[in-house]
């Protein structure tokens, strides 16, 4: 059995490290790659970082598996998660939702206008987006979503609020999911809008998490959407934003950052302790680090079982959820593990000159709570494994 990647995807890895080296020659490099940034690494937020991405976009990295007739390479998907590992290894924005779940099902369920419109600005890193589906009463149970979309003269009328929307401060459009048909199952009154960030009626509140991770709550006041932009059928929302998830489970959840912190943690607890040795001397540490070495293993093999699947087009539901559930716990054991062998000096904030490793691992053990939340808490992956895995009935 090989876990390897083949001869050209490894060829494409070193070509995209080769870029890397380039990037870190640049003034800016530091805004760019910030592995040591927990929370909000995967974004475009600076005029540094989307300058990035428009040099990703230059050299052609942007929509390495659309279709060639939307000016994509028509590469299979995994092109764009190994682009993913590398940048996420050095923590430099994502590839992002344009090209991912917004383009992919623009290209699938779009209108001729919207594709016009919107993929060869994706392509050409031009926009960004903000994904608004969750509500104050529908975050596991999404489609429960109350925010209205009323019929109103060749368009639709929006009012309600979105909780948890990320990039809505800096975004230019949003990518929202409103309820078109009250009386209709849940499922199935629900559609896809894009409508631009700066419309008026739209209020955007910052709510800071305790992982430093700045996402947004954002109220709908009376916002008129035309027909035109509407994303597919009416009614149909739902089945675009499984489809989109689907994609996400895909490229967004990489394993390098794991890796990378691992090797970070080992080196650090190598030097010296306080007692004339090093940490990583104490027989408990050196167990703890060894089981947490197998287990960054075990969770690189969940990750490539995910790639395996969606290599064979089977939809990765059950192998996601069980590589989401272990990688994000086992980063919150990583950071847990990290501090308990630092101390009292490890709880030092980054603020402060005296912490360890610049506060890394104080903001870890913060940060790493919310990506065992964010699309999809560990109960609800748990679920998918006990449903469609273990067909395990449902008591309620
Ligand atoms: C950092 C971050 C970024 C995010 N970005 C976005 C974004 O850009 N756009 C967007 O739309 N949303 C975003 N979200 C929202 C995210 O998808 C939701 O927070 C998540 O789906 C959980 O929903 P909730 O917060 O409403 O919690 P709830 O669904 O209310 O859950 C509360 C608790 O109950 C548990 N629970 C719920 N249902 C079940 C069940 N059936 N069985 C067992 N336990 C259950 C949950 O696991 C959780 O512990 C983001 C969240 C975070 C943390």
């Amino acid at each position: 059995m090989d876990f390897d990647f083949d001869a050209d995807q490894q060829a494409f890895i070193g070509e995209v490290r080769a870029f890397l080296d380039e990037v870190r020659q640049w003034p800016d490099a530091a805004d760019i790659m910030c592995p040591e940034r927990e929370s909000d690494s995967i974004l475009a937020d600076t005029p540094a970082r989307k300058a990035f991405n428009r040099e990703l976009a230059r050299r052609g990295y942007l929509g390495l598996s659309w279709p060639r007739e939307y000016g994509g390479q028509g590469r299979p998907g995994i092109y764009e998660y190994l682009l993913n590992e590398e940048l996420s290894r050095v923590g430099a924005p994502l590839i992002g939702k344009g090209v991912g779940c917004v383009g992919q099902t623009l290209i699938r369920h779009g209108s001729d206008g919207l594709k016009r419109e919107f993929l060869p600005r994706i392509l050409k890193a031009e926009i960004e987006f903000a994904l608004g589906y969750t509500e104050p009463h529908a975050g596991s149970d999404l489609a429960a979503l109350r925010l209205r979309a009323d019929r109103a003269e060749n368009g639709w009328l929006l009012n309600g609020q979105k909780m948890f929307t990320t990039s809505a401060h800096f975004a230019d459009w949003y990518w929202l999911a409103a309820r078109t048909d009250f009386d209709a199952p849940k499922h199935k009154g629900i559609s896809l809008f894009l409508l631009p960030m700066d419309q008026p009626g739209i209020t955007i509140h910052p709510i800071e998490t305790m992982g430093e991770h700045v996402t947004n709550q954002v109220f709908i006041d009376n916002v008129f959407v035309s027909d035109d932009y509407v994303v597919g059928e009416v009614n149909k929302g739902w089945t675009y934003i499984c489809e989109a998830l689907d994609y996400e489970r895909f490229t967004f959840y990489t394993f390098s950052p794991l890796e990378e912190k691992l090797k970070a943690l080992r080196a650090l607890l190598c030097t010296e302790g306080g007692d004339g040795a090093a940490i990583a001397a104490r027989p408990h540490v050196r167990r703890h680090l060894a089981r947490l070495t197998a287990d960054v293993e075990l969770s690189k093999m969940l990750q490539r079982r995910v790639i395996y699947a969606s290599s064979q087009g089977r939809v990765p539901t059950v192998e996601a959820a069980m590589c989401k559930l272990y990688s994000t716990g086992l980063h919150q054991r990583l950071a847990d593990f990290a501090l308990d062998s630092l101390g009292t000096d490890g709880l030092l904030h980054k603020a402060d000159a005296q912490a360890p490793a610049a506060g890394k691992w104080e903001w870890s053990y913060r940060a790493t709570a919310l990506d065992t939340i964010g699309a999809g808490s560990s109960e609800i992956q748990k679920n998918i494994i006990a449903r469609r895995e273990l067909g395990l009935p449902l008591r309620f």
